[in-house]
């Protein structure tokens, strides 16, 4: 096999810098979340010329333990990294792998992956909120829509909401939660909104909430309170009643997997969310299994860098249960990632090798 010929001989660390094309604001729990901020990669070269890299960081005595190994004594196309001592290579061994075998991630996963994957855009926040010293109002919010679908090419937008929690007196943040999402939807009749609470509500602010909102399109409720099993059934009850197609998502912060398996053994979780890096690229795969026996959904969670979006891309190409992605505008600095192309709400996969991006300017790191 063409992976054994290959021998890790280099591993290096490398900072980036992401920009996002504006300020992000609030969330229910966080201040503003800034215009971007730093990334780690990490670089994987081979004694026969071939080379990857991805998100991760690889301490001293994982590179000892790496370095004089086959590509294929860690790494398995079929499964991805073959140890948790790899952990921290699992993106760059999936692009280095591809590079060697002449294929991009997806179809390394899947002989057929789609071409391209439905991807929302995940950075509509509390800007009528943001900043502080010059908040937007709701115009604000309407603003960062307008870019992100005509500039852009998102159709679909995720709202932050639970004001009422720490920002904004009870009524008066419920009130502005509805105000901000039936504007979005008065001004873009067609779109599809999801709602991400970041656990805020309580099962009373989240039913007045939705009493407002559930004629806007709603696809799915993320992180409405801390899941539990009487709360999602609640949850549920209200749904069946007002809007039976709505999605119940969860799992993005700090997830609990025997929980997150009840409530989806209960159906009271449609769609799984846990973190694409934090997870982990090769968990990912092997639980997209586990979410198809199941029969619910998932959206691997992308914030923090449009490289998280490419990556769950390839996820979402390959497996089946994967609606949606979370898409993050941004750029990350010296890295060439252009032939990833959204155009109407959809995110294009590109034909290239590995995850069809290129390394071309990044600072080394110890
Ligand atoms: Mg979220």
């Amino acid at each position: 096999m063409e992976l054994a010929y290959h021998k890790i001989i280099e591993i290096n660390n490398k900072r980036a810098r992401n920009r996002y094309p504006r300020l992000y604001g609030k969330n229910s729990r966080l201040p503003e979340h800034s215009y971007g901020g730093d990334c780690y990669l990490v670089e994987i070269k081979t004694d026969k010329g071939a080379s990857g890299w991805g998100l991760g960081r690889c301490n001293e005595e994982i590179k000892l333990k790496m370095i004089g190994k086959s590509v294929s004594e860690v790494f398995d196309p079929n499964i991805g990294i073959l140890s948790p001592d790899a952990r921290c290579l699992d993106f760059a061994l999936h692009d280095l792998a591809g590079k060697i075998l002449k294929l991009p991630v997806s179809k390394m996963m899947c002989d057929t992956p789609l071409a391209s994957v439905n991807c929302y855009d995940g950075a509509i926040y509390m800007n009528d909120i943001s900043p502080d010293t010059r908040p937007g109002g709701i115009d604000a919010i309407l603003e960062n829509c307008r870019y992100d679908y005509y500039e852009l090419g998102y159709h679909w937008f995720k709202i932050k909401v639970g004001r009422s929690g720490k920002w904004m007196e009870y009524n008066e943040g419920l009130k502005r939660d509805i105000d901000v999402v039936r504007a979005i939807h008065k001004e873009f009749p067609d779109a599809i909104l999801l709602v991400d609470a970041n656990d805020a509500y309580t099962t009373d602010s989240l039913f007045k909430f939705l009493d407002g909102v559930i004629d806007c399109n709603i696809y799915w409720i993320e992180e409405p309170f801390q899941e539990s099993v009487e709360g999602f059934q609640l949850l549920r009850e209200y749904l069946a009643k007002h809007s039976p197609k709505t999605l119940i998502a969860d799992g993005e912060f700090n997830p609990d997997l025997p929980l997150l398996m009840d409530l989806a053994q209960k159906k009271l979780i449609d769609v799984f969310l846990m973190d694409v890096e934090g997870y982990g690229f090769t968990n990912w795969r092997s639980m997209m299994k586990t979410v198809n026996e199941l029969q619910i959904s998932a959206s691997p969670h992308n914030w923090g860098q449009k490289l998280k979006t490419h990556y769950s891309a390839h996820l979402a190409a390959s497996f089946q249960g994967i609606d949606t992605i979370e898409g993050v505008p941004d750029l990350t600095e010296g890295i060439d990632f252009d032939d990833y192309q959204l155009k109407d709400g959809y995110l294009w996969v590109p034909d290239k090798y590995g995850f069809g991006m290129d390394m071309i300017w990044t600072h080394s790191i110890s």
